[in-house]
């Protein structure tokens, strides 16, 4: 049987990383097992729904590196791959259940049911569905429709106990009476969550369904239509829950960052595939820095754990920043022009690959080369950081800077290691080295007490530019 996976969110926002996480354990375990994986967007809850999210879902999903053999944009042929498409197919559904005698059409309104709800509260009795409707005979529900009353269908709850098997949590067992006969299709004609995934999951095949741990409650009323379908239920895998790094939800509200805006930043996709399956399970290796190659060839649904971890932002951080350095510098350079404002980034290839080469170890997200440019590329009249300014203002540095000025003008070969040794030997002159000599320096040409190496800087400056900057730096210098 090949495995098939499916990641199935709600348009209604952007995904955060608790949702990523879902979308890369499917993707993965499906590559692992020679599968295919389905995107498949759940958008019968009208009034939750955000114009635009599904779009937003598919571009940042991609950007991750993650791709589906079936999908809306791309199709397939258990489709369509929007809930709001496959009207027919629940109805479809239902009416098989309805002729079984598995289901059957509830015609009590709102406010009864209300009603009784808040009786059933005040006996201290479970709040579930009495089957009011469940026995009509078609006398009854010829009556209720020609009072014009359109019905709901809800399916008959069988009597036994649920048996819910789980990857992680082993087996359930739940009490049939928790649940009450539950809608399935409502008034509107629209299916109710747990039919819906049912009909999809079903129709589509899908051999293991991999969703947070906040879905388990529903895993009994899904067990169950599978049953009444005659249909094997998948391999349920809940998964913990993502919590903030101070242990609340990872939300919006608690300044959880969303997927798209960690990709904005530049965060190397790699590193948050990486990270985001690492939050689920562990190589035996002991390795954490896992490319997705080695993610999809290690990953083991028995390795996943069972209790809700925390988000951990540095090592997020840390992750991407190993990514980018192991990234080869023509890469790099061209994954800058993607984050790095075109004003300031240079057209030519050979100075790209110079400021990659320069930034590649110090960076942890792609727009944090944005910080240097001012180094490599000063503005006119330069501009200079309190702390540099400081630096200019020491003893000794105007003597400096003029004696570095006077070496590199003369200089031949406009490289890093003659440059550094003219300055060595323009500061062995004037009697200054080391940090005396080459801090200065470094707040003179930079504008900054801390950047690159050195020798980056002046090479991609140019000799042109240096020497005006020191010029100008000497003005501010004692
Ligand atoms: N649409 C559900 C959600 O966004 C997923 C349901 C499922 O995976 O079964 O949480």
């Amino acid at each position: 049987m090949t495995v098939k996976t499916r990641f199935a969110p709600s348009p209604t926002g952007e995904l955060h990383l608790g949702n990523a996480r879902i979308a890369v354990l499917n993707w993965l375990y499906a590559q692992h097992s020679g599968g295919r994986f389905v995107l498949r967007i759940e958008d019968t809850d009208v009034d939750r729904n955000l114009p635009g999210s599904e779009d937003e879902i598919i571009e940042s999903l991609r950007r991750l590196g993650v791709d589906w053999e079936e999908g809306p944009d791309v199709g397939g042929e258990a489709g369509p791959y929007r809930q709001s498409e496959r009207a027919s197919l629940y109805r479809e559904y239902a009416d098989k259940l309805l002729k079984g005698g598995a289901a059957f059409h509830c015609y009590c309104q709102p406010d009864e049911l209300e009603a009784k709800k808040e009786a059933a509260i005040a006996r201290g009795a479970r709040a579930v569905y009495d089957g009011a409707c469940r026995h009509l005979t078609p006398d009854q529900e010829a009556g209720h429709r020609e009072a014009g009353i359109v019905p709901a269908i809800r399916f008959t709850v069988p009597a036994e106990q649920v048996v819910v098997n789980d990857v992680i949590r082993g087996t359930i067992v739940f009490d049939p009476e928790e649940f009450g006969d539950f809608v399935i299709m409502k008034s509107d004609g629209l299916p109710t969550y747990n039919f819906a995934v049912v009909v999809d999951d079903c129709g589509m095949a899908i051999t293991h369904v991999i969703r947070g741990v906040g879905h388990l409650a529903n895993t009994p009323r899904q067990v169950m239509l599978y049953h009444a379908l005659d249909v094997e239920p998948p391999t349920f895998v809940h998964v913990p829950h993502v919590l903030s790094p101070d242990g609340s939800g990872l939300s919006k509200r608690h300044g959880a960052r969303s997927l798209r805006e960690y990709l904005d930043e530049g965060y190397h996709p790699d590193a948050l595939v990486n990270y985001l399956s690492l939050l689920s399970w562990s190589s035996p290796s002991g390795d954490e820095v896992l490319p997705p190659e080695r993610l999809i060839e290690e990953i083991d649904l028995a390795r996943l754990g069972a209790s809700d971890v925390r988000m951990d932002p540095d090592k997020l951080e840390w992750l991407s920043g190993e990514y980018i350095r192991r990234m080869n510098p023509e890469a790099l350079a061209e994954r800058l022009a993607e984050h790095l404002d075109p004003e300031s980034y240079p057209d030519r290839d050979d100075q790209r690959l110079r400021i990659a080469r320069a930034i590649q170890e110090r960076i942890t997200a792609f727009g944090g080369a944005a910080r240097f440019l001012p180094q490599f590329y000063p503005p006119d009249p330069m501009s200079w950081t309190p702390e540099a300014l400081e630096v200019l203002q020491g003893p000794d540095a105007s003597r400096t800077l003029a004696a570095v000025h006077k070496a590199l003008e003369s200089l031949g070969d406009w490289n890093a290691d003659e440059i550094i040794a003219a300055i060595r030997a323009a500061g062995a002159e004037a009697g200054v080295k080391g940090k005396k000599l080459f801090m200065p320096v470094r707040a003179a040409v930079s504008g900054s007490t801390q950047g690159p190496e050195l020798g980056d800087i002046f090479e991609i400056q140019g000799r042109d530019t240096c020497l005006r900057v020191i010029e100008q730096a000497r003005a501010k210098a004692n």
